[in-house]
């Protein structure tokens, strides 16, 4: 009787010792979970799984790669890089470098030489739109050639396509975070102001919805990159009129609609998208919108690469027979 007694108290005690061990391991999850470090978590895991299937390129640089790009350095810069059914938007003011996406994935060296062809080394702000290929499939190349300020995305968890674990592994391997932003924050491009105007970190279904839209301001101009964002996220809020307007989604008509157009009454429009793409881009009812408002479009799969130079008071638009397709 004295043995079972002593064999209950033992079962007894291994069992508390189990529930306090599984008390533990639950409260701190809960704290990490609070702390939002479960990120950190995801992407070491994600890294572990992928680094060894990855190899590292190093692109070197051709002189001249970049064609007839010619950066004003007393001016702002924005250059709308040919990527086909994709979008990269370079943006140089007072010597800050902004990189708004990069591509599809086979775009990522060849934007990569473009810009280190320009003489450019150090990316300041490096902002990924949402997590779609033809956004972030170059960016891997991005990070691991350039020396990087700091990196923007928004919040996507669930993603496992090769470009995504890629960009997770390269940020990862130069211990470069991955920063949110929040509708409001502001960017300082030395005279030019770069300002947060949509962003979502809920991971909505649709990822266009999460895209990072950005005004840009500078002198009496004022730019608008619109990433993917649809019709949903221009519902959400009141838009400035704007000078330049980067046309969301690659004028599907998902977005502009003609109550966001009587906002923003862009003097210039820009499209980025692929010649002869399987989706029929831009739709017609997007372009008739834009010119029935009078807005001078430029498109990338027309007339190549873009750039725009500005004193701050008007623009200048630049065609570039210069394509960075992969
Ligand atoms: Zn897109």
């Amino acid at each position: 009787m004295q043995k079972i007694k002593v064999i209950l108290n033992r079962v007894v005690f291994v069992i508390i010792i189990i529930f306090i061990v599984l008390l533990v391991i639950e409260s701190e999850s809960s704290i990490r979970n609070f702390l939002g470090i479960e990120l950190k978590d995801e992407v070491i895991e994600q890294n572990e799984v992928q680094e060894e299937n990855i190899k590292r390129e190093k692109v070197e640089i051709e002189a001249g790669f970049a064609g007839n790009i010619n950066i004003d350095n007393s001016k702002m810069n924005i250059i709308f890089f040919d990527v086909g059914q994709a979008d990269s938007t370079l943006i140089i003011c007072d010597n800050i470098v902004t990189l708004v996406d990069a591509g599809n994935t086979y775009d990522g060296k060849n934007i990569v030489k473009g810009i280190k062809s320009l003489g450019i080394e150090r990316i300041d702000y490096l902002i990924g739109t949402h997590a779609h290929e033809d956004h972030l499939g170059g960016m891997s190349y991005i990070v691991d050639n350039f020396d990087i300020g700091n990196f923007y995305m928004p919040f996507c968890s669930s993603n496992d396509f090769s470009f995504y674990t890629r960009l997770i592994s390269s940020l990862s391997n130069k211990n470069i975070p991955i920063n949110r932003v929040e509708v409001g924050n502001e960017f300082l491009l030395g005279n030019g102001r770069l300002e947060v105007m949509g962003v979502s970190n809920d991971e909505p279904e649709n990822l266009n919805e999460s895209s990072i839209t950005l005004e840009l301001s500078y002198g009496t101009l004022k730019y608008l990159f619109m990433a993917d964002a649809e019709i949903a996220n221009e519902e959400c809020r009141t838009w400035n009129d704007v000078d330049v307007l980067k046309v969301g989604h690659h004028g599907s008509n998902s977005s502009t609609s003609q109550e966001f157009l009587n906002q923003v009454l862009p003097e210039i429009s820009v499209i980025s998208v692929g010649k002869e793409n399987d989706y029929e881009l831009p739709k017609e009812n997007v372009l008739e919108r834009l010119e029935n408002i009078g807005s001078n479009i430029y498109r990338t799969d027309l007339d190549g690469t873009l750039q725009i130079i500005s004193d701050g008071e008007k623009n200048e638009v630049v065609k570039i027979d210069v394509s960075f397709d992969g």
